[in-house]
């Protein structure tokens, strides 16, 4: 069986060489197929669209049936292998369930039926049948052989060996255009090509007749691998629970006697080592896709990493041997560390992952960057190969690959149209953003990386009213040095030329992780131990960082907030390590800011019920109403099932807000708002409706905020919004949407 089996694929592997048309080659491989397998009758199905599977080719059935014959996913015996992603074998094919008789096949002759899917690194691609008219079902063997050849196929599909010019010709695969709904990272649309994270494996050679030398290959591979995952393990000292189990899976695996046997049956039957890492990897994924055990789902993500990693080892393709990055990239990756986006750095004009989370770091740096990205594009990185166009629709969260020309051209208005926008903006920029009822809200920016600064200049932003500190630790391998710290603070300063910067402390913990700091395994990091808190509980990097801030002030005004502040004492602390910061600076000769500002993020309800001694002793607040937000609806920002749950313009938010507002105004104490909602133009509107006059957002957003605040009487916004409440309104945003069409249009 074997042999017939390798001189079976190695007749295969001959039709790769014979300069035909893919739909001869097709034909010459189905009647290869049926005479070694000594059957009637073998068809190759494959996909049209995600959703039909057409006859290709056929040995047997009646010829004019090719083409024309199509079934829809798990439609009959042969949409059933397809959908389950697994052999459907029977002695009595029209007795089975789902069965579809197709007359103009001729196949109701044919009793028996064995289908294999034909699939390739979680694609699936389409079926192998073969049917014979003795009612008998295949034996193992004959399916192990059967699906040795699916292989071969599927990896001759890639390689668009079945892709000709002539009519009723296949498209080859990765050729059509095919949409991804994925969800908002950062907004903006942008057309590029495709930049593969990591590019897709290419194996050009599936069959190989030295059994002997291929399984030594692979021995040796696993034997790198093996390497690899244990200098994983011992190399990494600051890897958590969850890490090492992942790595305990893999070291699982790269040691299993039975993955290593099942790859060497597999070269035995005639393929390559790299064919046989695919084949078993196929299995796996299918299987995934299956799996309802959540436990069981991570070990064959674990055994599919491995996988890809072997492949790499065997075929030598990898980062190092990445395609040219194009002009105009759009990176598309599974999931990226922040540090590596750095890496890429601003030539990105897109990007698009299969995983990641709105409040990831890598989400924080491209919202910093202003780079257009979308999340959660489930099967991207199978489907697209690097230089395809992409579109990426940063607004929907939608992404086209390869799209059509119409669809391309629309999308190219679409990016004129907020070129223009831009443009109308930019006049604005120098202008206050001065209310029609005489107001002037002041418009600050959101910044956390140097590279940030600069859009200081362009975005017309008054200062920067929130500059998270903790992104310059998250791209770090180890933790920054004091020296180090209050160089890059002191540039930051200086790029900001006299416009003030609110720096905020350490905001570490919840998706937060420093991956040199001990972890801690929380069953509730958002409401753990962060921030603050850590600050405070272990004060060393606070004491730290307020000195590099001081030093870098050096004599020039300084305002720093310590984030997640919930109750008095904590600001006290907090403030307390600020005057002892000081006090020790001075005695070291060193020169004390000018003026000094010590402020709280109130991010949680419980600070806006602080005592008055609070509101009389802080500086100035800022508004994070990222996390104010979360905590107020008991929804978790991370969570996509419940993060867009609950409005911002709720009335009952509205009204907490106005609390705050008036406790402030009481006081005397200066209030911003710093979170995502200040740079959307209606949400903002409203914010100053209420009362906030400072609003700290991204650069992007400035324009468009200070545009639509230019239009806007707040007394008449403020009794919109009175109105919805006085109407029982669940939230502000309809009324205010109302009230907002009824305005002259843009003057500016
Ligand atoms: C917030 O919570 O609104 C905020 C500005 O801080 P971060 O998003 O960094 O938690
Ligand atoms: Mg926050």
């Amino acid at each position: 069986m074997e042999s017939e089996s390798r001189k079976l694929l190695q007749r295969l592997k001959d039709t790769l060489a014979e300069n035909i048309a893919g739909q001869a080659r097709l034909d010459h491989i189905v009647s290869l197929i049926a005479s070694s397998m000594r059957t009637e009758v073998c068809s190759i199905y494959l996909f049209r669209d995600d959703d039909t599977l057409e006859l290709c080719a056929t040995e047997g059935l009646k010829p004019e049936s090719v083409h024309q014959t199509r079934l829809r996913l798990g439609e009959g015996l042969v949409g059933r292998t397809a959908r389950s992603r697994s052999v459907v074998n029977t002695a009595n094919a029209p007795a089975e369930k789902g069965f579809r008789y197709m007359p103009e096949t001729g196949e109701e002759r044919y009793t028996s039926f064995c289908g294999v899917p034909i699939q390739r690194l979680g694609d699936s691609l389409g079926v192998l049948v073969i049917q014979s008219k003795a009612a008998r079902e295949f034996t193992p063997d004959e399916i192990y052989a059967l699906e040795v050849v699916a292989m071969v196929i599927a990896e001759m599909t890639e390689l668009g060996a079945f892709v000709s010019g002539e009519s009723g010709a296949l498209s080859a695969r990765h050729k059509r255009p095919v949409v991804f709904r994925g969800t908002v990272g950062q907004e903006g649309a942008v057309i590029g090509r495709a930049f593969l994270h990591e590019p897709r494996v290419v194996v050009t050679n599936p069959v190989s007749d030295d059994p002997e030398m291929e399984t030594a290959r692979l021995r040796s591979a696993i034997d790198t691998l093996r390497v690899s995952v244990d200098q994983m393990m011992s190399g990494n000292t600051t890897i958590d629970a969850e890490q090492v189990q992942v790595l305990e899976a893999y070291r699982m695996f790269a040691n299993s006697r039975s993955w290593l046997r099942r790859m060497e049956e597999d070269i035995e039957s005639g393929l390559s080592a790299e064919a046989a890492v695919e084949k078993e990897q196929s299995f796996a994924r299918s299987r995934m896709t299956q799996a309802d055990d959540a436990y069981l789902r991570d070990r064959l993500h674990d055994l599919d990493d491995l996988s890809n990693r072997l492949l790499r080892i065997l075929t030598g393709q990898g980062r190092d041997t990445d395609a040219e990055m194009p002009d105009d990239p759009v990176l598309i990756a599974r999931n990226i560390g922040p540090g590596e986006l750095l890496e890429y750095g601003k030539k990105l004009r897109g990007i698009v992952l299969e995983e990641g989370s709105v409040g990831s770091h890598a989400a924080i740096v491209a919202r910093a960057w202003a780079i257009p990205l979308v999340i959660h594009a489930e099967g991207i990185t199978t489907e697209a190969l690097n230089d395809d166009t992409v579109l990426v629709d940063g607004d929907q969260g939608i992404v086209h690959l390869r799209p059509e020309e119409p669809i391309k051209t629309a999308f190219q208005d679409k990016i004129a149209m907020q070129a223009q926008a831009q443009e109308r903006y930019a006049s604005l920029r120098d202008l206050p953003a001065l209310t029609r009822c005489g107001t002037t809200i002041a418009l600050q920016m959101n910044a956390g990386l140097m590279a940030d600064l600069p859009s200081l200049k362009g975005s017309g932003a008054e200062g920067v009213g929130l500059f998270r500190t903790e992104l310059q630790f998250l791209i770090r391998n180890k933790m920054p040095k004091r020296a180090e710290l209050s160089t890059l603070y002191s540039r930051v300063m200086d790029s900001a030329g006299g416009k003030k910067v609110h720096f905020r402390t350490l905001d570490i913990g919840s998706d937060k992780v420093l991956s040199y700091m001990k972890p801690n395994d929380e069953p509730n990091p958002a409401m753990g131990w962060r921030a603050i808190r850590v600050g405070l509980d272990k004060p060393g990097v606070l004491r730290m960082q307020l000195q590099a801030l001081l030093r870098a002030a050096n004599g020039r005004p300084l305002a720093v907030m310590f984030p997640f502040v919930c109750q008095h004492d904590e600001f006290r602390a907090a403030k307390d390590e600020m005057v002892k910061a000081c006090a020790r600076e001075k005695i070291l000769g060193h020169a004390l800011p000018a003026s000094l500002e010590i402020g709280a993020m109130l991010e949680t309800p419980s600070l806006a019920f602080a005592e008055d001694a609070f509101f009389e002793e802080v500086d100035f607040i800022s508004v994070g109403g990222n996390d104010l937000k979360q905590f107020f609806f008991a929804a978790d920002r991370e969570n996509e099932r419940v993060r867009r749950r609950y409005d911002t313009l709720n009335l009952s938010f509205l009204t907490f807000l106005e609390q705050v507002v008036a406790r402030c105004a009481k006081a005397g104490t200066p209030l911003s708002f710093c979170g995502e909602d200040a740079g959307r133009p209606l949400e903002a509107l409203c914010l100053a409706a209420l009362g906030f006059r400072v609003l700290s957002m991204r650069p992007a957003s400035i324009g468009p905020v200070k545009s639509l605040l230019r239009r806007a009487d707040l007394t008449e916004v403020r009794q919109v919004i009175e109105g919805a409440r006085a109407a029982g309104q669940l939230s502000a945003r309809e009324a205010v949407k109302d009230w907002l069409s009824r305005q002259p249009a843009p003057a500016d």
